[in-house]
């Protein structure tokens, strides 16, 4: 019998990918309600510069996800200037997917998938110090916050995401809105400065009055409840507490610059179901299979943290055939000599260390086992 701790995307995942390993699994969660972080919502897999199409990716790791809607454009915009386009003819920029507890949605397939391959659910309870083989508690510090509503009755193109870089709504961070086919979308802010997390809610409000795409996207639609939830983007040294093994957000697994986790709660979950009934080691195949994008990531938020609205619109506008992050990574190396190239390796290496004392995740052990202790393991 294998335990995980946790009932989110990466417990999912790992109880999905050990019981098609045909172990026997249970899987607890302090919440008594599944899928309760996200009320109906939208997120997006980050399609765009990945070797494998997520879709793709998804069906070869055996999990029966469907639904997700491929989104072909994005219109970014700056403080000050026009609109820029991508768009991308045949391979997909993202994959729109719903979360929360509603039908078809992500955390719905993953948990029927589960359900039906006999994993046994324990809903209402925190974990407890016995016998735990995964740890999947979610996001133990805050580097980032999304706050945001998903709205009903819209007339949206189902196509595209719209992008907003603007520190005045979305500190360091950025807007954005995610449909659902033509008629539902997702309208969120967020900030990747721990300084301005209370600010979320007055800064969304300011967001979707003052900036017409928002505004007049949600226009007499139905608005679901808000969310205001923290990410956590880090590189540990280990992914392992003795031999517990720990995966998606309670890791730190997601990227640092713009805070895309869901791949690698499902990639970590399979990798650490690998691990355990093969008796690999964990910390070499997550290392192998995602620790140089993580980096990449963690390198283009350096650069987001030096620059802010003065140079947003030189970055959209220069990058128009590209995203952001492709603009970043491209500028990164146009024309970089290789002592810049070392300089840059030596910094970012030299921040990851920095990382690494500021966030310690063996914090985690001691306060995951009292009830509620993980609540405050949210500093900001
Ligand atoms: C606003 C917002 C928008 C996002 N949008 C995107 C996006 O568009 N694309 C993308 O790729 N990623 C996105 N992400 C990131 C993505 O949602 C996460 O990376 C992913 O959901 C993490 O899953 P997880 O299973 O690791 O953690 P969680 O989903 O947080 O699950 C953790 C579970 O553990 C339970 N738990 C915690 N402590 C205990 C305990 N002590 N005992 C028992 N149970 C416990 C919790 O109740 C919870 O159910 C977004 C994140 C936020 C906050």
């Amino acid at each position: 019998m294998k335990t995980i701790v946790g009932c989110g995307l990466s417990g999912l995942a790992t109880a999905v990918a050990l019981s098609l390993k045909g172990e026997e699994v249970e899987i607890l969660d302090r919440s008594s309600v599944f899928g309760s972080k996200f009320p109906e919502s939208v997120h997006a897999f980050r399609n765009y510069s990945s070797s494998v199409d997520e879709r793709d990716f998804i069906k070869m790791r055996g999990f029966s996800i469907n639904f997700l809607k491929p989104i072909h454009k994005i219109v970014k915009i700056g403080p000050s200037s026009s609109p820029a386009e991508t768009y991308s003819k045949d391979k997909p920029l993202f994959y729109a997917t719903k979360r929360g507890d509603v039908k078809a949605s992500l955390d719905r397939q993953l948990f029927e998938q589960a359900d039906g391959l006999q994993v046994n659910f324990r809903l209402g309870e925190a974990a407890i110090p016995k016998e735990v083989d995964v740890i999947a508690t979610g996001a133990t510090f805050a580097t980032e916050m999304g706050y945001g509503h998903h709205y009903k009755g819209v007339s949206v193109d189902g196509d595209t995401i719209i992008f907003f870089l603007n520190d005045d709504y979305a500190p360091k961070g950025y807007a954005y809105a995610i449909p659902y086919g033509k008629d539902e979308v997702s309208v969120v802010t967020t900030s990747f400065d721990p300084s301005t997390f209370n600010k979320m809610p007055a800064l969304f409000k300011h967001l979707i009055e003052k900036v017409p795409v928002f505004s007049g996207l949600i226009d007499g639609a139905e608005k679901g409840p808000a969310f205001a939830k923290i990410g956590f983007s880090y590189i540990p040294d280990s992914a392992k507490l003795k031999e517990m093994l720990i995966v998606g957000e309670a890791a730190g697994f997601s990227e640092a610059d713009r805070g895309f986790g869901m791949h690698y709660a499902l990639e970590s979950g399979f990798l650490a179901a690998k691990a355990l009934t093969e008796k690999a080691d964990y910390d070499a195949l997550w290392k192998g299979a995602f620790e140089g994008e993580l980096v990449k990531a963690f390198k283009r938020r350096l650069m987001l943290n030096r620059i802010g609205n003065a140079q947003y619109d030189q970055l959209i506008n220069a990058g128009t055939n590209m995203s952001a992050d492709e603009y970043v990574r491209y500028k990164e190396t146009q024309n970089t000599s290789l002592i810049k190239q070392v300089l840059i390796n030596l910094h970012t290496a030299n921040e990851i260390r920095k990382l690494r004392k500021k966030f310690n995740i063996k914090q985690l052990n001691g306060r995951l086992w009292v009830p509620g202790a993980a609540d405050s393991i949210n500093p900001s």
